[in-house]
């Protein structure tokens, strides 16, 4: 995998995209080998320059009050989209996503699918190569539909083309994403790391089950926590929330909401609950955790289920 990063477009969003005197730059770990040359860039046009050295999953991360007491009057935010429908943050934060290239040949992939109505769904630093893939698609006579890149919180580019298709093959890395387009259609993952293709029915299968036997343990919890991060994009609708605990305490539970920025097993130790409730990322439930952990779409499951 390469990264790219066309330093004269880059220059030139500099220029014209960004306005103030001090920024701060979040990045994901990848990009990282390119960040000399980023913030070379910055300072060439003016810009004094402090990169977050803390972890940046996703555009829901920006860290603007950080910045703000560090002085900077900007955040960049490399290597993600902006996402759809926000509200506007009391800094200016320009995102410029990074495309990641990879080279391999979906032309062999496409053989191995049997459908032959293809979706294709990536994420942001692969969506320049759709194009590109569904022409291989097509080489081998099948359908290429382009549904776009996917978050693991937004599966939307996928599922307006589910009728259109017969299955969806995600090319990238890791299952969270391909895992979380609600379909019956089979997914097919193709993994640009292990240059492996996997149909992942039998990992939906087990999923359910395991959602399953979690959403069970709901009825002899008495102790459950709602975990909430307040990452600027994961900040559940607090009203909600606490509606929620009500709802959930009606039925005998006690309920403790724990506020983290990063929501990890170690941070619990001690706590002695018998659920978990993730209302931040949902990537959260994939995990390991010392007790069971359902989402907040489970719990409103449950509670409707239950009456
Ligand atoms: S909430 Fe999770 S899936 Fe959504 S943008 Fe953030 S890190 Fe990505």
């Amino acid at each position: 995998m390469r990264v790219m990063l066309d330093e004269r477009s880059f220059e030139n969003f500099v220029k014209t995209r960004l306005k103030g005197r001090r920024v701060l730059v979040q990045l994901p770990e990848g990009l990282k080998p390119k960040i000399d040359r980023i913030a070379k860039i910055l300072e060439q046009s003016g810009y004094e320059v402090v990169i977050s050295m803390e972890p940046c999953y996703g555009a829901c991360d920006i860290r603007d009050e950080e910045a703000k007491r560090l002085g900077c009057d900007l955040v960049l935010h490399l290597g993600h989209k902006e996402l759809v429908g926000k509200r506007e943050v009391p800094m200016l934060v320009v995102y410029y996503p990074i495309s990641i290239d990879v080279e391999i040949d979906v032309k062999k992939v496409a053989e191995r699918i049997r459908e032959e109505k293809i979706g294709l769904v990536t994420t942001v630093q692969h969506e320049h190569l759709l194009a590109v893939w569904a022409k291989q698609i097509e080489e081998v006579g099948k359908k290429a539909i382009i549904c776009g890149p996917i978050l693991g919180c937004d599966q939307r580019n996928a599922l307006v083309h589910e009728k259109e298709v017969d299955c969806f093959l995600f090319v990238g890395s890791g299952r969270f994403h391909a895992l979380g387009i609600r379909t019956k259609k089979p997914i097919y993952l193709y993994d640009v790391e292990k240059n492996e293709l996997t149909n992942l029915d039998e990992d939906r299968r087990r999923w359910e089950l395991i959602d399953f036997a979690r959403k069970e343990a709901f009825r002899d919890a008495k102790r459950i926590g709602f975990l909430v991060s307040w990452k600027r994009w994961q900040v559940p609708a607090m009203e909600e929330l606490f509606a929620l605990k009500k709802e959930t305490e009606r039925r005998g539970k006690e309920v403790l909401i724990l506020a983290f920025d990063e929501i990890k097993n170690e941070k619990l130790l001690g706590m002695k609950l018998d659920l978990l409730v993730n209302f931040a990322c949902p990537r959260i439930k994939e995990d390991k955790f010392d007790v069971p952990i359902i989402n907040k779409g489970d719990l409103e499951a449950i509670l409707v289920k239950e009456g």
